[in-house]
C-alpha cells in the first residue's frame, strides 16, 4: 500500500468515526461499526484489505474476473483488477486506480449489468466487490454486503426467519441489484428492496480524488448525506461511490411456504383477440390478485416449442395460511384457463426468475419456502443476452397485442428458429406494495405500475471465446428485438415514454435493465434519464401527462453532481451532470 493510500485510510477512519456526530442514533451506530460490518469473509482471514490481481497472463484468477454473467461484455484491455476484502481496501485500491488509471475504472458486484457498463474494452481497471460477502445480524438490524449473492442472501435470511422483495436470480449481486431498486417475486407483498433500506456504506471520491467512506442513511443529520442516501433507494450502481455494504433496521418475515403453478398455451390455439383477453386477465390479477401472488407470463417466440406459459407463485402469509394456497390458485387458474386450454409445456421454460424444465398441464405444487427459492432461482445458462423493458399502469391496448402477436409468431427471414427459441416477452407482476410508496419517496419513480415487462433474447454463439464481438446472428436478434420494440411502442415515439402517451398506459423504464438504445441518437441521455427516473432525474424532467406528484426537492443529477464533483463515476448510462 502507498504511503498516500495509507493517509488516506487515516482520513477516511476518522470521517467514519465523525460520520454518526449529531446524527439519529441508528445512523450513528451504523456508521461507527460500518467497517466491520463490510469486511468479506476471505479477506478478513488473511488479514489484507485487497488483492491486486493483474491480468497480464500470470493469475489464473484474471480472466474470470474479466467477464460478465453475459458474455458479450468483457475487459480486454483490463490492466488490474483490485479484489476488495472490506471498506478500507476499498478505499485504498480507488486511492490507487485514481492515481494510476484516472477514470478508466469501473465497479463490480456480481457482474450481471445488462450492458457493458462494467466490462468494456475502455477501462483498466475494476474495483471488484465481490468478496465483500459478509451478512450481519446485530442489534440494530441487518448488513448485507455488497458483494453478496441474491442466493446466498436469501438462504441467510431465511435462517433468520426473513425475507428479503429481491431478485431471485440466485448469481445476481446485491452491489449493483440494490441500488438500482431491487424487485422479485415479494414484492407485490412487500415492495421493493429499496423500500426496506436503511443506510448505505460507501466510499465516495473528493473533488481531488481523495476517498473518503461514508455511511448515510434517511436520519442522517447533514441534508446533503440523506440526499446520498436517497440517490441509493433507486439510483443505480457505478454512479456515486463504491457501495461496500446495505444496512436494513427491518425485514419482513419469511413465507412458510410456496404454491408454484405453470400454465402453457400453444400459439396455434391463440390468436391476437385470445392473447388480447389472456393479457387482460393477467393485468386484473396484477392489480387485484391478493398481494402473495406474483406472477411471471412469458410469451415466448413461436420457435420456442410453439408455446408460452404463465409461471405464478402464491405465498403462504397469515391471510392465507399452506392449507389454503390451493384454493387461492383456483380462481386464478380458472380466469386463465377459461380463455384457451392449457396444454403441458413440452420446451424447457425460459425467462428470468424462472429457467425451469418441462412440466405437465396445469402444474401446480406447494413447496417449502425453501424449495421454492431453489425453483425459481434461476439466471440460465451463461450465454448472450439482450434486453429491454417497460412498465404498464393499465392493460395492453389492442394494437399493443396485435403486434406483440405479430412479432412473437413471425419467423424473421434472417435468423434461424433455433436462435430465436430463447427470445421473448415477459410481462411480470408489479404494484401491490410497490405501489404504497409514493414516488418521490425513493428515487424509483414508478409507482403507479402493474406489470413491468421484460423484452429478452438470448444466444449461443458457437465456437466463441471471451472478448468474440456478436457474430451475424447475434446481430440480428439484437436489431429483432430493437424492431419489435420500435413497433410496439411507436405511437408514444418507439419508446414506453409516459410524457407522450394522452392514454396513461406505459410509463418508462427500469434502470436496473438497462437498455443502450434508449440514449442512442436520435435520443439523448437526457431521454433515457426521464424514461428510467421521471421526475426523480432533474428540476424540468419530463413527467407522465397525468402526473399527479407533487414539485420534487430531491434530483439525482443535482445529487450527482454535488457527490462526483471530480466526475470519476461514469458509465454507458450514468446520472449525467449538470
Ligand atoms: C440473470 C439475471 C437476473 C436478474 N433478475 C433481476 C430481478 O429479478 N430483479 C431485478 O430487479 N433485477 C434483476 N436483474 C437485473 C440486476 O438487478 C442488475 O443487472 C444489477 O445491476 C446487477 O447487479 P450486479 O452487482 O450483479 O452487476 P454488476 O455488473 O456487477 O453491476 C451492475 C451495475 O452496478 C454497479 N455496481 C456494482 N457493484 C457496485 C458497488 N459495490 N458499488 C457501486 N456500484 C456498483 C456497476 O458498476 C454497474 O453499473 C437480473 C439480471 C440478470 C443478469
Amino acid at each position: 500500500m502507498t504511503d498516500l493510500s495509507r493517509r488516506h485510510l487515516i482520513k477516511t477512519a476518522a470521517l467514519v468515526a465523525g460520520a454518526g456526530a449529531g446524527a439519529g442514533v441508528s445512523a450513528s451506530t451504523l456508521a461507527q461499526s460500518a467497517p466491520a460490518f463490510s469486511a468479506g469473509s476471505e479477506g478478513q482471514s488473511q488479514g489484507r484489505h485487497f488483492a491486486r490481481i493483474t491480468a497480464d497472463g500470470s493469475d489464473v484468477r484474471a480472466l474470470s474476473l474479466q467477464q460478465g454473467f453475459n458474455r458479450r461484455w468483457f475487459a480486454g484491455n483490463c490492466e488490474v483488477i483490485y479484489l476488495c476484502y472490506d471498506t478500507e481496501g476499498v478505499a485504498a485500491a480507488l486511492d490507487e486506480v485514481i492515481q494510476r488509471y484516472g477514470r478508466r475504472f469501473s465497479i463490480k458486484s456480481g457482474g450481471h449489468c445488462y450492458e457493458n457498463f462494467v466490462f468494456n474494452p475502455k477501462i483498466k481497471a475494476i474495483i471488484d466487490t465481490s468478496a465483500l460477502d459478509q451478512m450481519l445480524h446485530t442489534d440494530h438490524g441487518y448488513t448485507l454486503g455488497a458483494g453478496c449473492s441474491n442466493w446466498d442472501t436469501h438462504v441467510w435470511l431465511l435462517r433468520e426467519g426473513l425475507c428479503l422483495p429481491a431478485g431471485s436470480c440466485y448469481s445476481v449481486g446485491l452491489g449493483g441489484h440494490i441500488c438500482g431498486g431491487g424487485f422479485g417475486l415479494l414484492s407485490r407483498l412487500h415492495g421493493l428492496t429499496v423500500d426496506w433500506l436503511s443506510a448505505v456504506t460507501l466510499v465516495v471520491l473528493e473533488k481531488d480524488g481523495t476517498p473518503a467512506i461514508k455511511t448515510v442513511s434517511k436520519h442522517s443529520a447533514d441534508a446533503d448525506e440523506r440526499d446520498l442516501f436517497w440517490a441509493h433507494t433507486g439510483g443505480g450502481g457505478g454512479n456515486f461511490g463504491v457501495i461496500t455494504a446495505y444496512h436494513f433496521e427491518t425485514l419482513p418475515k419469511a413465507p412458510e411456504a410456496a404454491l408454484i403453478g405453470n400454465l402453457a398455451w400453444q400459439w396455434a390455439d391463440v390468436d391476437s383477440a385470445r392473447l388480447g383477453a389472456l393479457l387482460d386477465v393477467f393485468a386484473e390479477l396484477s392489480n387485484d390478485a391478493p398481494r402473495e401472488f406474483f406472477g411471471l407470463f412469458n410469451l415466448n417466440h413461436i420457435s420456442a416449442g410453439g408455446q408460452f406459459n404463465l409461471v405464478y407463485q402464491i405465498v403462504s402469509s397469515e391471510d392465507i395460511p399452506v392449507e389454503r394456497l390451493n384454493a387461492a390458485s383456483r380462481s386464478i387458474e380458472r380466469q386463465m384457463t377459461d380463455i384457451a386450454a392449457p396444454v403441458a409445456s413440452v420446451a424447457p421454460i425460459i425467462g428470468q426468475m424462472c429457467w425451469l424444465g418441462q412440466a405437465p398441464a396445469k402444474s401446480k405444487n406447494i413447496h417449502t419456502y425453501y424449495e421454492a427459492l431453489q425453483q425459481l432461482n434461476g439466471s440460465g445458462p451463461n450465454q448472450r443476452s439482450k434486453y429491454k423493458s417497460a412498465y404498464m399502469k393499465k392493460a395492453f391496448p389492442s394494437d399493443q397485442v396485435e403486434k406483440i402477436h405479430h412479432w412473437l409468431t413471425t419467423q424473421p427471414d434472417d435468423i434461424a428458429p433455433d436462435d430465436t427459441a430463447q427470445t421473448l416477452v415477459q410481462v411480470d407482476s408489479y404494484g401491490g406494495a410497490v405501489n404504497d410508496v409514493d414516488g418521490t419517496d425513493t428515487a424509483i419513480a414508478h409507482r403507479e405500475s402493474i406489470m413491468k415487462l421484460q423484452y429478452q433474447s438470448y444466444w449461443v454463439q458457437n465456437r466463441s471465446e471471451p472478448g468474440d464481438k456478436d457474430d451475424r446472428t447475434g446481430r440480428a436478434l439484437v436489431r429483432w428485438l430493437n424492431d419489435s420494440y420500435a413497433d410496439i411502442y411507436s405511437e408514444y415515439g418507439g419508446v414506453p415514454d409516459p410524457s407522450s402517451d394522452p392514454t396513461g398506459t406505459v410509463d418508462g423504464c427500469y434502470y436496473n435493465y438497462p437498455d443502450i438504445e434508449l440514449s442512442r441518437p436520435p435520443r439523448s441521455i437526457h431521454d433515457a434519464m426521464a424514461l428510467y427516473f421521471k421526475q426523480n432525474f432533474k428540476p424540468d424532467s419530463k413527467q407522465s401527462l397525468d402526473d399527479s406528484f407533487a414539485p420534487k426537492e430531491r434530483h439525482l443529477m443535482t445529487i450527482k453532481n454535488r457527490w462526483d464533483p471530480g466526475r470519476y463515476f461514469v458509465h454507458g448510462q450514468s446520472i449525467p451532470f449538470e
